[in-house]
């Protein structure tokens, strides 16, 4: 039997940055992916780096992200096409370039770089938009990449390092101190990370994961020119409902000169097919912001699942009833984003270290609690 300090399970982007954490700190590591790196949600992802401020929390842990993304942007092959474009979060009218204010406020506690554009400033910005915004918020450090690529450069960093990748070995089941996979091998681990994404709670029932599904869609060549990822601020007042259907204004432009378009969630559909209705939802609500679209040709629709918690931050930690199984899963749609931060503050917990951010609002103990002890009578 094979045995590691750390055996982790999936590979998709989280699971690969934690392998490469960990392995950074002299740790035996094994990462297990049923598929190949990267294939789960993380080959549908949109792979917007972006610091997002609905709550403290979330703020805390993208901001601290995107940050550590800067610090590897250097490192960063030219295949995982990291673009530090920054993003303009686009004013309809008054009332959503007042929210602005209250935004900027937020980003500049967590020092995050800002910029608010009049409507003059916008269009100079972005010409290819449609006329009628009052302006725009720059939140400058943010940036795109693709996110398969990006998951395989953590893979085979690690793999440099030292770690064991099993790919396409689908674990069946998870005990203490083992990982058995498909077949009956079993791998002894010191400590298990689980980091299956939506399909966590299959190894581990009662995890409050459910899937969020969404839409993406790339043009051909030949795109409207877009210089930063443009998203549309009812974008916010869409993406966090958990009931119903949902499309926003959200566009990134590729080094390919391509345009990726999305987005759309439906929470609770664990369904993979492309649904006619959604994705003509999403081109109308796109073509409403940049009107070049019109006779433009797709080159590709796909979808993904983006795994779901019921407060929309992930589960990073200890699981308070296995205490040998850690978490590292239910990013829902900020998963690319935040798999740098994430694998911190695990590699951090796993070593018992401090982290630069609180840890307390991603533990998995908000959820679970702890088994109930037989209570001993006197
Ligand atoms: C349409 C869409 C757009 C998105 N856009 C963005 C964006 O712009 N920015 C952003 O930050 N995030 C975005 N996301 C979210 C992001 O893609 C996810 O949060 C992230 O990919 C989750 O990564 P993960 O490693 O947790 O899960 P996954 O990528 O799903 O990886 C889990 C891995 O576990 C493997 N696995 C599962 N079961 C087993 C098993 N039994 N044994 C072994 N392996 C197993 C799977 O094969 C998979 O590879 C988007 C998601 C979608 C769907």
């Amino acid at each position: 039997m094979s045995a590691f300090d750390c055996v982790i399970v999936g590979g998709g982007i989280v699971g690969a940055a934690l392998a490469d954490a960990l392995v950074g700190e002299g740790l035996s590591v094994a990462l297990v992916e049923a598929r190949s790196i990267g294939a789960g949600t993380t080959a549908c992802g949109m792979g917007h780096l972006v610091a997002m401020d609905d709550n403290a929390a979330e703020l805390a842990l993208t901001a601290w992200s995107v940050a550590l993304w800067r610090e590897l942007a250097d490192g960063l092959p030219r295949t995982v096409e990291y673009d530090a474009c920054g993003t303009l979060w686009l004013a309809a009218d008054d009332e959503e370039l007042a929210a602005v204010s209250a935004k900027v406020a937020n980003y500049r506690a967590a020092g995050v770089r800002t910029e608010v554009l009049d409507a003059a400033a916008l269009y100079e910005a972005e010409p290819a938009l449609a006329p009628g915004l009052v302006g725009a918020l720059r939140v400058t450090d943010d940036a795109v990449l693709y996110p398969p690529v990006a998951a395989l450069h953590f893979a085979r960093r690690a793999q440099a390092r030292g770690a064991r990748l099993w790919c396409g070995r689908r674990v069946q089941a998870l005990r203490p101190g083992e990982v058995v996979l498909e077949g009956g091998e079993v791998l002894a681990a010191g400590r298990i990370v689980l980091a299956a994404g939506v399909a966590s709670p299959a190894l581990c029932p009662g995890l409050p994961i459910t899937p969020r599904k969404g839409h993406l869609l790339i043009t051909r060549r030949g795109a409207p020119v877009v210089h930063h990822q443009l998203v549309e601020l009812g974008y916010l007042k869409s993406a966090h409902g958990t009931d119903g259907a949902s499309v926003a204004f959200n566009a990134q432009p590729r080094v390919t000169g391509q345009l990726l378009l999305g987005s759309s969630r439906q929470p609770g559909v664990g369904t993979r097919e492309v649904e006619a209705e959604m994705l003509e939802r999403m081109l109308k609500r796109a073509a409403v912001f940049l009107p070049g679209l019109d006779g433009l040709q797709a080159l590709r629709v796909w979808t993904g699942l983006r795994p779901a918690t019921p407060d929309g931050l992930p589960l990073l930690g200890p699981h308070p009833e296995k205490p040998w199984l850690w978490l590292a899963c239910g990013h829902e749609g900020l998963g690319i984003t935040t798999a740098t931060g994430s694998a911190r503050l695990v590699a951090d917990q796993l070593v018992g270290r401090a982290s630069a951010i609180d840890a307390r609002p991603y533990a998995p103990a908000r959820f679970l609690t702890a088994a109930p002890r037989e209570v001993a009578h006197a």
